[in-house]
């Protein structure tokens, strides 16, 4: 696409795809492992990352490239590399910047699998993990050691969905020299312009709104590209690199690679040696979702926001969260931020605790019990019985997730469908 200023809804539709001699309208999708080399000098010069090109799908797939370029222009950054989930984008993100003795300072509202990574398996691999409340940026500030790599957050976090300032904490990173990372699944490039607040990576988990129909798994990286690896907090840049013929990733790349070193280190050296790559078949997947992605945000919103405003009124229902309330604790930020609307995420408690809740789930129609969320239909979870349920109590009580809570992905039926079915099942309480 050469033209630069096209609007999100278009670049979702056509950003990425190099017409071929098929001259085939959708993207076809290349299954093939390894792809022909023109002669030892080409073969040569892909692998010293003379030339950029494609050798072998665990690295790079054609198909995958235009999923990787779509994301990239719709996060407005300069790189992506699809992985084959969230949770390993978000595990070769962390090792790429940091090593064995290095510290991370992240948000303690996390996703249950990636506090899970961080609390108990960075840390045996000897990259300790700080967990801070993200409502005040300042927790960050004072938990930043001589040995902090990276600043980890997620837009809309884990378990009541309080909207992260993503602005607030950036400045808070590169005051200190630090990239900060942003787990941005729960709003997608359509709700929030994460790069544009200040983070320096974006992870999205594409199992989620941006795949859209609970048909695949997969998890994408995006570099912003103007994060200054050189500063002096990151060796993993700055000294020869032993999983690459001793390349220095922020001193030695050409002009045109130097903006991507920390998306190129991704591919090449946890991708290509730990292998967590994503199948093409996959990738096409994800290309279908990110085309419907802006007017399936729209309405996962709008359908959110109603049932949100329903809840509250309901006389069984004892809190709701939804950061589209006008009352609720994160609106003045995220309505600051988010111009799309506000997510498909509803979460809340009702009247009669943890017993109520359990009855709720074990007694709805059409709400889906799954532990996913952003599917076309609508879903329903305990989370204190299952996604989190690993997490001790007085981790629970950290992180605001109190028993009752039920947690909705709301999903593109009818709302008035959905409404009933709730009230239903409210009247069984
Ligand atoms: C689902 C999810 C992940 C993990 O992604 P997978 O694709 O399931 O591995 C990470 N972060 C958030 C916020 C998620 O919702």
């Amino acid at each position: 696409m050469s033209h630069t200023s096209y609007r999100p809804e278009t670049v979702a539709l056509h950003a990425g795809q190099p017409v071929d001699g098929t001259m085939s309208r959708g993207v076809p999708v290349y299954r093939t492992s390894s792809y022909l080399f023109r002669n030892t000098e080409h073969a040569a010069n892909l692998f010293a990352l003379k030339e950029l090109g494609n050798i072998y799908t665990r690295l790079m797939n054609p198909t995958t490239d235009v999923l990787e370029q779509r994301i990239t222009q719709l996060e407005g950054g300069a790189a992506s590399v699809a992985l084959a989930s969230g949770t390993s984008a978000i595990f070769y993100t962390i090792i790429t910047l940091a090593e064995a003795g290095d510290n991370i300072v992240s948000a303690n509202n996390l996703y249950g699998g990636t506090y899970t990574q961080f609390d108990s398996i960075l840390p045996k691999l000897g990259i300790n993990v700080t967990f801070v409340d993200p409502k005040d940026p300042s927790n960050f500030e004072k938990a930043i050691n001589d040995k902090t790599r990276a600043l980890y957050i997620e837009t809309i976090g884990n378990p009541v969905l309080d909207y992260t300032d993503v602005r607030a904490i950036a400045e808070v990173a590169h005051r200190n020299g630090l990239p900060l990372i942003v787990d941005a699944t729960f709003t997608t490039p359509y709700l929030l312009n994460t790069i544009e607040l200040g983070a320096d990576i974006v992870i999205n988990s594409l199992t989620k709104w941006i795949g859209g129909h609970g048909a695949a798994i997969g998890g994408i990286i995006t570099d912003a590209g103007r994060f200054d690896w050189k500063a002096g907090k990151h060796p993993l840049f700055t000294e020869p690199d032993s999983n690459y013929h001793g390349l220095r990733w922020a001193i030695d790349l050409p002009e045109p690679l130097a903006p991507i070193a920390f998306a190129l280190r991704v591919r090449t050296v946890p991708l290509r040696n730990l292998g967590a790559c994503i199948s093409p078949d996959n990738s096409w997947m994800f290309i279908q979702g990110i085309e419907t992605l802006p007017v399936r945000m729209i309405r996962h919103s709008e359908n959110a926001l109603k049932v949100a405003e329903h809840l509250k009124n309901h006389p069984k229902v004892a809190w709701v969260r939804y950061p589209g309330l006008k009352e609720d604790p994160s609106y003045a930020l995220a309505s600051r931020d988010l111009k799309n609307g506000f997510g498909g995420m509803v979460v809340f408690g009702v009247k009669g605790g943890y017993e109520a809740s359990v009855k709720i789930i074990d007694t709805i129609r059409l709400f889906s019990h799954v532990a996913n969320v952003g599917d076309a239909k609508s879903l329903i979870l305990h989370p204190a019985s299952t996604s989190h349920s690993q997490l001790t109590e007085e981790q629970r009580l950290q992180s605001a997730l109190s028993s009752d809570l039920i947690r909705l992905s709301i999903g593109l039926e009818h709302i008035d469908d959905l409404i009933e079915a709730l009230d239903e099942a409210l009247a069984g309480v």
